[in-house]
């Protein structure tokens, strides 16, 4: 038998619902660890202003992110720096893996969240880094007064293209559609915004460049077929997520929607007894920090209930505990 590191639950992923998961386990008293990569705060860190979370009119990610992994750290919860390579079942138990020894768990909270989604169009792959972005807060400052795109109509593409303003001279917002998925406040944002010009049904094909650097990008305009370039040194692609949930292998079916996320009942377990999802990573409407952190409440909340429940089987309490005999229950 292998030494793992043993607890009542292990969350996979620091992000609001990772964090949040913390703080309610932690509240509860129960022995919990959250393995997370990277600094806590998932995509919060990758977020300049938030200005939705109910309580703050405005705070950076990066404040929201140290607010929460604090708190969750009060409660007694450990946060562990660890890539989690895998999760498999071992008797009623989750054993993780990391890179870095292992984990032995009663309940998994996966929250890893997942990551941005790739064009896979030619020059994507050569620039990144190069001029091809997904993180505008991250790039921004580095295109001062250049013209850049930004690729995508959902709330990140908008919301970042606004904010690229700060730094550009002009961001060109290519959407394959003429609807945008985005909340309307931030399609009005940008629309106001004398910086951003709208380019709709429109995709990119490829991105080019020289020396190592973008210099264009190639569009194909959808209902005519049309092709022309657009010179741009900054290419930024805001078109999803796709989630992180490659931790288990292939024996274990775990229920997903087509796009890969995963399907959950209303306590937030997942098709795999045990194991609950919260957050980005979860087939739901929207993705949000408010629904993360509502997710991972109730997910917490169930594996406390259900870890009781398992301790109790495990030590029966006494019949004179129960209190007073019920009448009903009374045979003969
Ligand atoms: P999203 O909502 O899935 O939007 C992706 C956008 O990219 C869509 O407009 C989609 O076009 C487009 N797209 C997808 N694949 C494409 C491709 N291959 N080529 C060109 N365009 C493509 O993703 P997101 O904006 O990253 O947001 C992810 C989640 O985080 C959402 O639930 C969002 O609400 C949330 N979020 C919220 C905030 C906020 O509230 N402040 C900020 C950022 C993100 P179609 O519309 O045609 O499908």
């Amino acid at each position: 038998m292998e030494n793992h590191h043993q607890y009542d639950i292990a969350i996979i992923g620091g992000g609001p619902a990772g964090l949040t998961a913390a703080l309610y386990a932690g509240r509860a008293r129960v022995k919990t660890v959250l393995l997370e990569r990277g600094a806590p705060g998932g995509q919060l860190l990758n977020t300049e202003a938030i200005e939705d979370y109910p309580g703050f009119d405005h705070i950076t990610g990066t404040e929201l992110a140290q607010r929460m992994a604090d708190q969750a750290v009060k409660f007694g919860v450990e946060l562990k720096t660890a890539n989690v390579t895998s999760i498999r079942r071992e008797g009623g138990k989750k054993v993780i893996q990391t890179d870095d020894g292992s984990f032995l768990a009663d309940f998994v909270i996966l929250t890893a969240g997942g990551e941005p989604k790739k064009l896979g169009i030619p020059g994507e792959k050569e620039f990144q880094g190069r001029g091809v972005s997904q993180c505008a807060v991250c790039d921004g400052a580095f295109f001062k007064e250049e013209e850049v795109a930004v690729i995508g109509g959902g709330d990140a593409a908008l919301e970042e293209g606004v904010f690229l303003t700060r730094y550009v001279k002009k961001v060109y917002l290519i959407h394959r559609r003429s609807q945008f998925r985005a909340q309307a406040i931030l399609v009005e944002a940008a629309k106001k915004n004398a910086k951003v010009e709208m380019v709709l049904n429109t995709v990119v094909t490829e991105i080019r460049g020289g020396d190592g650097q973008v210099r264009e990008v190639v569009l194909k305009d959808v209902d005519s077929g049309q092709m022309r370039t657009l010179p741009v040194t900054g290419v930024f692609v805001f078109i999803g997520f796709q989630p992180n949930v490659q931790f288990f292998d292939h024996r274990e079916h775990l229920e997903h929607d087509p796009l890969g996320f995963l399907v959950t009942d209303s306590t937030m377990q997942t098709s795999l007894p045990g194991v609950y999802a919260a957050g980005d990573v979860r087939a739901q409407l929207t993705r949000q920090i408010t629904t993360a952190v509502g997710d991972a409440t109730t997910a917490a909340i169930d594996a406390v209930k259900k870890l009781e429940a398992k301790k109790h089987e495990a030590t029966p309490i006494p019949v004179d505990l129960y209190g007073p005999t019920r009448p009903d229950l009374i045979v003969g």
